[in-house]
């Protein structure tokens, strides 16, 4: 799957009313010098309700992505792999 980012897009996600961070891990390819680069995306969510990325796909945080290719400057890029959703520090002690 491969999702083209909007060339512009502010950052910033409603907090209202949701309570826990939820932190996503994807790779992004510039569509011009195809750089690779990890980004972390902290989006928020309702207590114990881990979230998916299927769940992060819809929750339309691509759009808002301010992105800007950090060796050539371009604003557009794919999503390549797999969004990863990065278990929070309880989450993790529990499966440990
Ligand atoms: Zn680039």
């Amino acid at each position: 799957m491969a999702v083209l980012l909007p060339p512009t897009a502010t950052r910033g996600f409603a907090a209202l009313g949701l309570v826990q961070e939820r932190n996503f891990r994807l790779h992004l390819r510039c569509a011009d010098c195809s750089h690779v680069e990890e980004l972390t995306i902290r989006l928020f969510d309702e207590v114990d309700d881990p979230a998916t990325a299927t769940d992060f796909y819809e929750s339309g945080a691509l759009g808002q992505i301010e992105y800007a290719c950090e060796r050539c400057g371009c604003e557009a890029a794919i999503v390549v792999g797999e969004v990863e959703y990065v278990p929070t520090a309880s989450e993790a002690s529990d499966v440990a």
